[in-house]
């Protein structure tokens, strides 16, 4: 008997899935790279779900990634997450008065399949320790 296929969106690496029969609500881990998963209910139906990243492409990332400033200094941020508009990040405190929204900056990181990755940058939002930036044009070598 072939199980029932459905789609469903990804959100800071978590995917919301609801029964067909039961109305159960759940939330699952979805690795990054992960397309489509088999998921058995309590109530024992099973459902193919596939991820699609598309329609909310935001991802939870982690990791450090390097701001490139205009006089070649750099300074280490810890990634939060990325979509294909923009990147949010952690500024370790010392180098807070560095940075003022609407800025345009380098940040360097590592994307998903490891390789680096150099991208201009808008700074949007400061908010603590938290900034948020939204990407200009496309990814520099
Ligand atoms: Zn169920």
């Amino acid at each position: 008997m072939l199980g029932r296929v459905i789609t469903t969106k990804v959100m800071d690496g978590r995917a919301r899935i609801v029964c067909s029969r039961c109305k159960k609500n759940r939330y699952i881990e979805v690795p990054s790279g992960l397309n489509g998963k088999l998921v058995r209910c309590q109530c024992g139906v099973s459902v193919f779900v596939r991820f699609d990243r598309r329609v909310f492409p935001r991802e939870t990332m982690s990791g450090r990634a390097m701001l490139v400033f205009p006089n070649g200094d750099r300074s280490p941020v810890y990634l939060c997450d990325y979509s294909l508009g923009g990147i949010s990040f952690i500024f370790p405190d010392p180098h807070k008065g560095f940075l003022a929204v609407g800025q345009e900056i380098l940040i360097q990181y590592p994307t998903l399949q490891g390789e680096s990755i150099l991208r201009r940058i808008r700074l949007k939002t400061l908010r603590a320790n938290r900034v948020g930036a939204e990407f200009l044009g496309y990814p520099e070598d």
